[in-house]
């Protein structure tokens, strides 16, 4: 259980600043400077409960938030460089000329006995290049966000079914995702 240290509500759901555990409400108006949120967590509040009616309104905040981050998010905000297979077109993954060479892959894979290796360089990829194309949800038309999976904005180009028996064959060779 975190403490909040200026109010002490204790929660889980605390967040940390300056290495300090905060509630909702407080994290809002603590300050980025060290200096300045030591003078800050000097003057406490007298008791959490005081807090509790902004806290509900702050959580809500925080909801609407993460709602409109995973909105832009599954409206697919550029990255540095868009999977193979596609490229950006105002700023939404669009599949690329050579997407088809995405299901080719994904079946070579899956049909063939190369290895990873032999069948990386063939592709001219690196192993790891490879590793992230076989590994990626955003061929099933869905993105990575948080941590979590979510239904994308943008085209698949890779069949469920040929993704998941990709996923078995990876398992049954153990070979893991490389970060
Ligand atoms: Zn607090």
């Amino acid at each position: 259980m975190k403490t909040c240290s200026k109010c002490g509500y204790e929660s889980e759901e605390n967040q940390l600043k300056n290495g300090l555990a905060f509630c909702s409400v407080c994290i809002r108006f603590a300050p980025n400077n060290p200096e300045e949120i030591d003078r800050y967590i000097s003057e406490t509040i007298s008791s959490p409960e005081v807090l509790d009616p902004l806290r509900k309104f702050s959580s809500f905040i925080n909801f609407q938030q993460k709602k409109a981050m995973m909105k832009k998010a599954s409206q697919g905000i550029p990255q540095s460089r868009p999977p193979f297979g596609y490229v950006y077109e105002k700023g939404k993954l669009i599949p690329a000329p050579n997407y088809r060479e995405v299901e080719e892959i994904f079946e070579e894979f899956l049909n063939s006995n190369l290895s990873l290796n032999s069948l990386a360089k063939k592709r001219g990829f690196s192993v790891n290049g490879l590793k992230k194309i076989l590994f990626n949800f955003t061929y099933l038309g869905k993105i990575k966000f948080n941590g979590q999976v979510h239904e994308g904005n943008h085209q698949a180009i890779v069949s469920p079914t040929l993704f998941n028996h990709v996923q078995n064959k990876l398992e049954r060779l153990k070979i893991k995702k490389s970060n």
